[in-house]
């Protein structure tokens, strides 16, 4: 079957034609499904394909995997609600850096074995061999994938168990910010032992002891890179791990000479870190600063306290207020997508429009709890791409709004990130909504944000309270909204 080597390169160049195609069509809501299915048969097909390699061994083994795999995913990925869409991102983004990392720890051993043996071999040729000479690894005719496997575990060791954490802080289940004096120090000690482990496997010393220390500090380091990240700033963390592992996928392929892994990595690798920047701009901080600044920590110093009273408004008012409206601009937050209500702030808008009021959705990169979070809902509501702005370009615009309505949204619009230095969220860009003539906020009661601070500007003189749940609210409005005369 000598044909069949070629057949497998082919479907391995299809496939990574797929991933591309399919990656170019998620840039836009309107194809982003079909890519999602693109890249989807890329994968099958790049598995099949795998399948079919010749001496590909334990292949009921991996077939095994891949039946508790598909059924895990199936299953979850069936249930998850939407709004906890975020933790299975994290999750499963961890799991494709601790399966590169899983490679690496084999390849690794492997290695260790082989140079074993040939220790052993070359000794008993009586090669000029005695006990206690160092065995050069480099002797070895696979040199070089050493240094690729080893760079590719400790990215994808530091992915599995970062993401591993965020999933945690998303899902609720440990303290955002978890900080303690000479964090950042001890995370530097251990980054520095795992790359001395790094650099000493990589020059001969494959003992296994060695290899799995390496492996414990690599994991270390990824935990405490994110325990201390909190506030406002998961979003980056979260697209850098997808960077990661990325990456660590691409240096994994190599070592095995697939090219289908080099691909998908390298594709996911160049996206997260392009995600990562674009991320890191939307929250005000170069990278370097996400990783060894005082992310997310307190500044130093109280937070300053917020005067004043929230001051309810009914539903009915706020209907008045805007259908009078010349200008409105509805602010979407994580807690529209927590009530699914962005089909009713829809049908609201689409009212207001008939009315002649001039509508516009104003978003925030990082709006909700992953990145496009708000685009997704909106574009699943039908809301038209002209009528969605980006917080740069809306900006400048709040000043001459007559009502901005804000929906679920906390952080994303807290002016203390400009105001107050010692707030966690401090130095955010976030939607002048202040700025709006008048402010109607949608919530439920008192709930802080992701970031668990006091929002200012649900106490200004300008801003009215609509308690309640985002989807009643928002119904409440249309049904108000319509009992007005035109
Ligand atoms: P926030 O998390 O700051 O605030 C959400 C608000 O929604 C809460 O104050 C809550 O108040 C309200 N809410 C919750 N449920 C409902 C409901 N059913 N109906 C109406 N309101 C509801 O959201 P933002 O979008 O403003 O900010 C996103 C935050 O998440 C940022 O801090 C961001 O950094 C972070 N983050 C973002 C990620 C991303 O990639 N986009 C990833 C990880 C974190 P109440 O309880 O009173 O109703």
């Amino acid at each position: 079957m000598s044909w069949l080597p070629t057949l497998i390169k082919a479907c391995y160049f299809l496939a990574a034609l797929l991933f591309i195609l399919g990656l170019k069509r998620m840039s836009s809501p309107r194809t982003a499904r079909g890519g999602i299915v693109w890249a989807g048969v890329g994968m099958l097909l790049a598995v099949l394909a795998t399948f079919a390699l010749p001496g590909m061994h334990n292949r009921g083994l991996i077939l095994a995997a891949v039946v508790i795999g598909v059924s895990a995913a199936w299953w979850t990925g069936r249930r998850v609600a939407m709004t906890a869409m975020p933790q299975m991102v994290a999750l499963y983004n961890g799991m494709g850096g601790g399966a590169a990392a899983a490679i690496g720890a084999v390849e690794l051993l492997g290695f260790a074995a082989a140079a074993h043996v040939s220790f052993a071999m070359s000794a008993q040729v009586g090669g000029g061999v005695s006990v206690g000479d160092t065995f050069s690894y480099r002797q070895l005719p696979d040199a070089a994938p050493l240094w690729l496997a080893l760079v590719g575990a400790l990215i994808g060791a530091v992915s599995f168990s970062g993401s591993m954490v965020a999933f945690a802080k998303l899902q609720g289940w440990m303290d955002k910010r978890f900080v303690f004096p000479g964090q950042r120090l001890l995370n530097l000690a251990v980054l520095v032992l795992a790359v001395a482990c790094l650099v000493a496997i990589g020059n001969d010393l494959l003992l296994p002891w060695l290899i799995a220390a390496f492996f414990v500090l690599a994991l270390l380091f990824g935990l405490m890179m994110t325990l201390p990240i909190g506030g406002a700033d998961m979003p980056v963390v979260i697209s850098l791990y997808n960077a990661f592992t990325g990456l660590a996928v691409a240096f994994e392929g190599f070592v095995l000479g697939n090219e289908a892994m080099i691909i998908a990595g390298m594709v996911v690798g160049a996206a997260g870190t392009l995600l990562t920047q674009l991320m890191a701009k939307a929250m005000n901080r170069s990278i370097g600063n996400v990783l060894f600044g005082s992310f997310g920590a307190v500044a130093g110093g109280a937070a300053q306290t917020i005067e004043g009273a929230q001051k309810p408004i009914e539903a009915s008012d706020a209907a008045v207020m805007m259908a009078y409206a010349e200008r409105v601009v509805i602010v979407p937050g994580y807690g529209m997508a927590v009530a699914q209500a962005q089909h009713k702030v829809w049908e609201f808008a689409k009212l207001l429009i008939s009315r002649g009021v001039k509508v516009k959705f104003a978003i925030h990169p990082v709006a909700g709890r992953m990145p496009g979070h708000m685009n997704v809902l909106l574009a699943e509501a039908g809301v038209p791409y002209d009528l969605i702005a980006d917080m740069d370009d809306i900006n400048p615009e709040f000043p001459n709004t007559d009502v901005a309505l804000v929906i679920g949204a906390n952080d994303v619009v807290n002016p203390v990130a400009k105001t107050d230095p010692a707030s966690p969220i401090y130095g955010m860009p976030i939607l002048d909504v202040s700025l709006a003539k008048n402010v109607i906020v949608i919530k439920r009661g008192r709930g802080t944000g992701f970031a668990g601070i006091e929002n200012a500007l649900f106490y200004a003189d300008n801003t009215r309270m609509l308690y309640g749940d985002g989807q009643a609210a928002a119904g409440e409005l249309v049904t108000q909204l319509k009992s007005i005369d035109g």
